[in-house]
């Protein structure tokens, strides 16, 4: 081979490694590392070399297929038809190239219109209805085959379950369309993450797509998926549509969700027009879209024109192009949460980018910064496009200030001082004084939150001035206050104040799960706390519960269950639990669970060896039933130790601390009232 040819070859194979890895990272790990703009000019070089050189060009070239895997935990589905990737463009010259090609497939002077829809940042998905039912939704996976993930889709309320028409050609259909989140939602969820340790979603599209591989339904449930139908055909008569805007308005009539502002274009200035009309004015969207999607409308015209194997010749997308800014990064402060994760935020020169003004951006955490270099002082490359908030993109390496020193993370809280810590495995940096104020507040904040215990009127700021007025020290504070002292606050009337006092009389009844998640337990969302209330039905007997106990439900880890235990091991944590329950919050996860036996109201029993009559689960419930508590170890504090066949070493140590000893015999009498 001529060395032209090989160095060819050699940048091609680089592309493809490069390309795989951003695949990689984009689909597997929901991760990118790069923008969409970037990763499309890797694959467009590698088209266009690829073009130029055909001999070099292989089935698993990533320009032969759609991207994208199915996941090994669902059941794996075959698409009736391929769901294809778009061919996409940038720029208004290439959208005409493609208007030329597509007059050149069509007879000549055959008329032809487009629609023009917008291109919404989330993920394929197909729906199956048999006869008027919802059967199946898939993701699109490889394009083969994707994700049977209908148990998951099925908890999106706007998708029909069962359809109303009586036209038997529609009641047998496949609909396809896009899940996304709304821009607010995927900021308040990225929020939880940096929160929990986790990294956040880089877009709506991965969001969704993390989303949806969820294993359990009841927290898919719990994450806001919206959808935007675009494509149906009938099962048994594909032509029983003429053109792709009878279509949309099938789907509508159908009562599916459809975006609203498809429009029909005439040629392909008013495409051009539609595309720059929503350059403009996509901020004013609750949801992000990262670009138009141009198609012929004529369903017979689409067939004629076909596909490759990637995707289809009369669609493209149009996107758009992220907006770039340069300004200069004046200081990196750290927020703390209320978990005690720290994260950075630059803190920019002021700057107009998509017709806002931005002068704060998310580092997300220290590596992030160090994968950047990015140091205070340097002008940076700002993007806000497909993304929802605006990022650094990099430093601007030429114009940096001689000696500006590399960025130190801080070693200690900003706001109280502790040293901070990394726990192996997390990129999160933590302040570990679960009363520094910061944290104290922002926890007060959660606790009050919508899906916690839902106090309507205990936001941020009314938080922040309750601290500042020292009205409160903690949550378990909450529930002590007084109309009065709440009536003479800023900005708060008698009737506001009397409002929130209702409101947190109202939150003693939440039921047992939301108190759970409540706490502000690192690592315990909703799911979890769900599952600890379904497992141990009362906050004590979950107070009580060994790391074990806890790590054994399906559903949660051995992190989980450490952190859980060491919560409640934590003296300060457990004051203000007594608080609350002196104030009545409910603790049980029923009211009537309990009739209290005085023999066993408020005493600590730890059991010991196996036992004849009952399993250790059942034992316990029997005390907690009472009134009691079970613990797993021995202290001064417990009541009761009952013995059975073949005790441990708690046997031992309950000798020692002279704990009076139950046998089996004893305790059974104990439980009759005898
Ligand atoms: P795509 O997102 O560019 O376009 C196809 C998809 O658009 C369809 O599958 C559908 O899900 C969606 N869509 C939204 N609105 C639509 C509408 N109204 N009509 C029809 N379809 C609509 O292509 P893709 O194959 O899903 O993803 C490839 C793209 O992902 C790349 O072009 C790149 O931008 C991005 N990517 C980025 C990285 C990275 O590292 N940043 C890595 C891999 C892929």
């Amino acid at each position: 081979m001529d060395p032209e040819k090989e160095k060819v070859k050699r940048e091609i194979e680089r592309l493809r490694r490069e390309i795989n890895r951003h695949d990689y990272l984009y689909y597997v790990l929901a991760q990118p590392e790069i923008s969409d703009y970037e990763y499309d000019m890797l694959m467009k070089r590698l088209e266009e070399l690829e073009q130029q050189y055909p001999e070099f060009i292989t089935p698993d070239s990533p320009t032969q297929r759609v991207s994208g895997v199915p996941t090994k935990e669902f059941p794996v589905v075959q698409h009736r038809k391929p769901m294809l990737s778009l061919s996409n463009t940038y720029n208004e010259e290439e959208i005409r190239d493609f208007d030329r090609r597509v007059r050149s497939l069509l007879r000549p002077g055959e008329k032809y219109e487009y629609v023009c829809e917008l291109k919404i940042d989330g993920v394929a998905m197909s729906l199956l209805y048999e006869d008027g039912v919802l059967v199946r939704a898939a993701t699109r996976g490889d394009g083969e085959q994707g994700d049977d993930v209908t148990n998951n889709v099925k908890t999106i309320r706007s998708i029909p379950l069962r359809l109303e028409t009586e036209d038997p050609v529609l009641r047998n259909i496949e609909v396809r369309g896009e899940i996304y989140f709304y821009r607010k939602d995927l900021v308040k969820l990225n929020e939880e993450r940096l929160e929990n340790g986790e990294p956040p979603f880089a877009n709506p599209r991965n969001a969704a797509a993390g989303s949806l591989k969820l294993q359990d339904p009841r927290l898919v449930a719990k994450r806001p998926l919206k959808m935007f139908c675009y494509w149906i055909e009938p099962l048994s008569d594909e032509r029983y549509l003429k053109t792709h805007y009878h279509g949309l308005k099938t789907l509508e009539q159908l009562r599916f969700p459809v975006n609203p502002h498809y429009r029909l274009c005439q040629n392909i200035e008013e495409v051009i027009a539609y595309w720059s009309e929503w350059q403009q004015k996509r901020d004013t969207l609750p949801y992000d879209i990262d670009g138009v999607v141009v198609k012929l409308n004529d369903l017979e015209q689409q067939e004629r024109l076909g596909a490759t194997a990637k995707s289809p010749r009369w669609a493209i997308a149009f996107k758009f192009k992220a907006e770039q800014v340069e300004t200069r990064l004046k200081e990196i402060v750290w927020q703390v949460g209320r978990t005690g994760v720290v994260t950075p935020v630059a803190i920019l020169e002021p700057v107009q980018i998509l017709g806002t003004t931005v002068s704060r951006a998310t580092l997300h955490n220290v590596e992030e910064i160090q994968r950047l270099d990015v140091r205070p002082g340097d002008y940076v490359l700002l993007e806000k496009g497909g993304d929802v908030i605006p990022k650094i993109v990099r430093v601007i390496k030429e114009k940096r200030p001689k000696d500006l020193p590399p960025y130190q993370p801080p070693t200690t809280c900003p706001v109280c001082g502790s040293p901070l810590v990394k726990h192996p495995g997390e990129v999160a940096l933590r302040c570990e004084n679960v009363a520094c104020p910061e944290q104290v507040a922002r926890r007060v904040e959660h606790f009050a939150s919508r899906r916690a215990m839902d106090i309507e009127g205990l936001g941020e700021k009314v938080v922040d001035l309750l601290f500042r007025e020292k009205l409160i020290s903690d949550y378990g504070d909450l529930y002590y206050l007084k109309a009065k002292q709440l009536a003479s606050l800023e900005r708060m009337g008698e009737k506001s104040a009397a409002n929130l006092i209702e409101a947190i009389e109202r939150s003693k009844q939440q039921p047992l799960e939301r108190l759970i998640f409540a706490l502000g337990i690192p690592f315990v969302g909703e799911g979890a706390a769900r599952l600890l209330a379904e497992k141990f039905q009362s906050l004590d007997a979950l107070m009580n519960a060994s790391v074990e106990e806890i790590a054994s439900i399906e559903g949660i880890g051995e992190k989980t269950a450490v952190s859980i235990r060491k919560f409640f091991d934590n003296p300060s944590n457990r004051q203000v639990i007594e608080k609350l329950r002196r104030a009545g919050v409910r603790f049980q996860q029923e009211e009537e669970a309990v009739q209290l036996d005085e023999r066993f109201a408020g005493k600590t029993f730890v059991f010991t060896g196996a036992l004849s009559r009952f399993t250790r689960d059942e034992a316990a419930e029997l005390v907690r039933q009472r009134g009691g508590k079970v613990s797993n170890s021995v202290s001064r504090k417990t009541d009761y130790v009952v013995v059975g066949e073949d005790p441990g070493s708690k046997y031992q140590k309950a000798l020692q601390l002279g704990v009076t000893i139950l046998n089996e015999e004893e305790f059974v009498r104990m439980l009759e009232g005898k």
